[in-house]
């Protein structure tokens, strides 16, 4: 029976018996706070459970050493929910040269409590407490760790997380059709066709009961035994596994393991425009549940932000959006993202200012390639700005920000969040004027991450010229200005392909261009991406060609040259650029980027072993 939705989901049986329930339906385990904002995936997903009448009951950030908080629930009617949080856990609890963390944005005061490797530790834990009950995994760690994959951390290929754990099926992709569905099926209602795969899931197939005829064109790609010994198998299988995210022409993806067949369903349709704006204006509290003590970090950046759409067809070889949200734009209506933005008046503290609008690319709301719809995104072709079938124009975006301005009481509507410059200029920069003129609170975000065309290609980024074409218009929009607005350009640094001479071009161009970055990318090869199956194999997955991989040293020293006038780089600096060739950057010319050794540098290096 559907409940209306409680101001927020409960998190203990007290709260739960408040709302007349005994045992709740489903129990989501995670490794985030419970922050009941449509940022955070643990509210959407229970949100939306909950809409579909199912009750939800949360244990946000258990203590995994102990039984006391995951017996603090029951045991569900359904199936528990593992969904380790926003982000992979290795990727929260470790920093990109391995070092550990001290905080956890999205932990009550930033402290710590999450496990590593969340998935396999709360579902060993959950299965040893409650054998009988189904596990279902879910959220980043689980959806980019579906196939045998290169871990980081422990430096080597590790299997599947879901044939690594005690879990019966795995979500991956954005996860709400594919948790009501099963829901339902456990539940004995019928959704999708009866016994059917349930598209944007992973099935965990015991080999000896494995029915290849149930996965119509099914693909089977190089096995766990072959990618963990074989890098060229890996990239193999990487590139196999890579052409089939998408869920129009997709094809199920089997690999075996030792003790299992993992299989892949193909991803789950894109959402209607309606289904979007039905999951985004469900009643979000936007706030931490109010058990905490302690502030939650990772809320107050997004709790006046509102979502826009999914997807990314930038295809940025080091980001995982394409094997999670997938290419095709999904978009919300205008009137869905103004009614939203007239709730945000219910919220306490609310000022008027929307401090973000977008999605993973900002810009690209409303845009639309006309063969998604029947042939879905190109297997063999990355989209770009030049492809005849793509719809770039910004005036869906240009419509909806000009909209919300409109709205009484709306003071200010941010994009703080990261555009695709190229898609601008392809666009005739028609966008820019009204960007600059309303949108930019002080800087706008471009990431060209490069300057050496080599190394752009190899990252999926546009041309750098691009990146001055952009700068040029932006600059011109500054003229007569009374607040100038700056670019902050993210430009990175260890990319697989990247040698010391392209980072010492790279220093040169930040140099000329009077630009300084603060925060520093360092390459980290995070599950699923292309560039993490670079980073391992040493090979680019779709031609099999060698990529040079900086590691070490080497990788130290690109990153030193990205901040070369920090005087705590001084010694990795010089020494890149002597490796580089060049040798002309070092002294005290005018284009020299770092000083030649001072005697006291002389002195010390002297006595060094
Ligand atoms: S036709 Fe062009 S825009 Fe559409 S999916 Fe293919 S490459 Fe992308």
């Amino acid at each position: 029976m559907r409940q209306r939705q409680p101001r927020v989901l409960p998190v203990s049986m007290e709260e739960g018996k408040r709302l007349g329930i005994d045992q709740f339906d489903v129990i989501i385990v995670s490794g985030d706070a419970y922050v009941d904002h449509p940022s955070f995936s643990t509210a959407i997903l229970g949100r939306v459970l909950w809409e579909e009448g199912f009750s939800v009951g949360i244990i946000a950030q258990p203590d995994w050493r102990s039984r006391d908080d995951l017996l603090s629930l029951g045991a569900p009617r359904l199936f528990f929910a593992v969904a380790p949080g926003n982000c992979d856990s290795m990727v929260n609890n470790y920093t990109p040269a391995r070092k550990r963390r001290s905080e956890d944005v999205y932990a009550p005061g930033g402290k710590p409590r999450r496990p590593d490797r969340a998935a396999l530790v709360y579902s060993d834990r959950l299965h040893a407490l409650f054998p009988e009950i189904p596990i279902v995994l879910g959220g980043i760690e689980a959806s980019l760790r579906r196939f045998a994959h290169y871990d980081y951390w422990s430096d080597r290929v590790r299997q599947s997380v879901l044939a690594d754990s005690p879990a019966d099926i795995l979500v991956f992709g954005m996860g709400e059709q594919q948790v009501v569905e099963i829901a339902r099926r456990l539940d004995g209602r019928t959704g999708w066709e009866e016994g059917t795969p349930i598209p944007g899931t992973v099935e965990k197939i015991a080999l000896s009961g494995f029915e290849p005829e149930r996965y119509p064109g099914l693909l089977e790609i190089p096995p766990y035994s072959a990618v963990a010994a074989d890098k060229e198998a890996y990239a193999r299988a990487f590139a196999l596994h890579y052409r089939e995210q998408d869920p129009v022409h997709g094809r199920p993806v089997a690999q075996r393991h030792p003790k299992c067949m993992i299989v892949q369903n193909p991803p789950a349709p894109p959402l209607s425009t309606r289904a979007l704006d039905a999951i985004y204006e469900l009643p979000f509290s936007r706030e931490a549940h109010p058990d905490y003590d302690l502030p939650v970090p990772a809320l107050e950046p997004v709790r006046f932000s509102l979502t826009s759409h999914r997807g990314c067809f930038g295809g940025c070889s080091f980001c995982a959006i394409t094997h999670h949200q997938g290419r095709i734009i999904q978009s919300r209506s205008i009137g869905s993202l103004v009614r939203e933005a007239r709730r945000l008046f219910s919220v306490r503290g609310f000022s008027g200012v929307i401090t973000d609008i977008g999605g993973p690319t900002a810009n690209m709301y409303g845009m639309v390639c006309d063969r998604w719809g029947s042939a879905g995104a190109c297997r063999e072709k990355q989209c770009s700005p030049g492809c005849p079938h793509l719809n770039l124009s910004h005036a869906p975006v240009s419509a909806l920000l000009s909209r919300l301005r409109e709205v009484p009481g709306i003071r200010k509507v941010f994009v703080s969040s990261g555009i695709r410059h190229d898609l601008v200029v392809a666009d005739g920069f028609s966008i820019l004027p009204q960007l600059c003129g309303f949108h930019v609170s002080g800087h706008l975000k471009v990431a060209p991450e490069h300057v050496s065309q080599r190394v752009t290609n190899i990252m999926g980024k546009p041309d750098i010229s691009l990146f001055l074409d952009f700068k040029r218009e932006f600059e011109k929009l500054q003229e007569g200005r009374k607040k100038r607005q700056y670019l902050l350009p993210y430009f990175m640094s260890g990319h697989p392909g990247c040698t010391l001479a392209d980072m010492a071009a790279l220093a040169e161009f930040m140099r000329d261009h009077n630009l300084r970055t603060e925060q520093v990318q360092d390459f980290t090869p995070t599950p699923m991406t292309v560039s993490a199956c670079m980073y391992h194999t040493g090979l680019d997955p779709f031609s099999l060609q060698p990529v040079h991989v900086p590691r070490g040293r080497e990788k130290a020293i690109q990153r030193a040259l990205l901040q070369y006038w920090d005087p705590r780089n001084r010694t990795l600096v010089r020494e890149g650029l002597l490796s580089a060739g060049r040798r002309d950057l070092i002294g005290k010319g005018k284009k020299c980027l770092v000083g030649g050794e001072n005697k006291k540098e002389k002195q010390t290096k002297g006595k060094s072993p």
